[in-house]
């Protein structure tokens, strides 16, 4: 490695890519949106950290510690709903910081650009795969109107594309939409190989997830009775409302949007034992 090269790397290794930075900046402007922005009737969201979207749960990895697919034969269907019907929902929604947008693989879903596109004043973060038949429909998305932060996953043990050909994709992404590289961490490989083949591409790991060890998706029955304040609302494909992942993936106790009540309280849950991965370290009362 040479000296500049060295130098840079120690930069990067320190500080947060400039795309995370600006989305950062611009979601303080943009963050728990205003009441005024909202377009149709207000739906308050009451100061929620986030709402999780699930456009579609298609997706292009099959990973071991996947929820999604962890009881793959047991998991329900899901109509979906055109972009103008998701928008006419989000856009009414306010005081709340962000929207995720998961999935799945959301680059799947076929009207994402327009989603994208039509969202307005709204935080915005996309978990992607990055697949490489999608690359094409990046330059469609303008995002003009909100804030958007593409977290792209790098998965070591189902990606097809070599770190060459991943970094040569990951380059295409438009620098409006904020890219920043997520690898998950999983104890057969070596990140710290990983790590060095990225570098040397000039594509810095804005951030290592370690996964949940599967153990922790089991279903743990007998479930329990406890009040949850997951903060993991989630909207399914068709636009019923799940209070969190574990229970969207068995449809248990969803509402369409147009009945659910969006709240910052403590909930009653006969499914705990259900939780989800990104749900389980949550506010939990037994
Ligand atoms: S990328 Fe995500 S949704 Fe897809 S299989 Fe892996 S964990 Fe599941
Ligand atoms: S399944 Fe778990 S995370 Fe989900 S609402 Fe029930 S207690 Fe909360």
């Amino acid at each position: 490695m040479n000296l500049g090269f060295r130098i840079k790397f120690y930069f990067k290794k320190r500080m947060p890519e400039l795309s995370v930075l600006k989305w950062d900046i611009k979601s303080i402007f943009y963050g728990y949106r205003k009441k005024k922005h909202v377009i149709g009737e207000p739906i308050n969201l009451h100061g929620k950290q986030h709402i999780h979207i699930y456009p579609n749960i298609i997706c292009n990895m099959n990973c071991y510690f996947c929820q999604n697919k962890f009881y793959v034969d047991k998991l329900p269907k899901f109509d979906w709903v055109s972009a103008v019907e998701w928008v006419s929902w989000l856009n009414r929604m306010y005081n709340f910081h962000h929207i995720d947008i998961n999935g799945g693989e959301p680059l799947y879903y076929g009207h994402i650009v327009q989603l994208l596109n039509t969202l307005y004043k709204h935080n915005i973060v996309l978990y992607t795969n990055l697949p490489k038949e999608r690359i094409h429909i990046l330059k469609e998305i303008h995002c003009k109107m909100s804030n958007i932060a593409f977290n792209v996953s790098y998965h070591p043990l189902d990606e097809k594309r070599d770190i060459a050909e991943f970094c040569e994709d990951y380059k295409k992404i438009p620098k409006h939409l904020n890219p920043s590289l997520h690898v998950i961490n999983i104890p057969e490989i070596s990140y710290k190989n990983i790590r060095a083949a990225f570098v040397k591409r000039g594509v810095f790991i804005e951030v290592l997830d370690a996964i949940i060890p599967t153990e922790y998706n089991k279903i743990k029955e007998n479930f329990k009775t406890v009040m949850c304040k997951s903060d993991m609302d989630c909207i399914a494909p068709d636009l019923t409302v799940y209070l969190c992942t574990g229970l969207m993936l068995r449809k248990i106790n969803g509402k369409h949007i147009s009945e659910y009540k969006f709240s910052n309280q403590h909930e009653l849950c006969n499914y705990y034992g259900l939780c989800g991965i990104c749900t389980s370290q949550r506010d939990i009362k037994l």
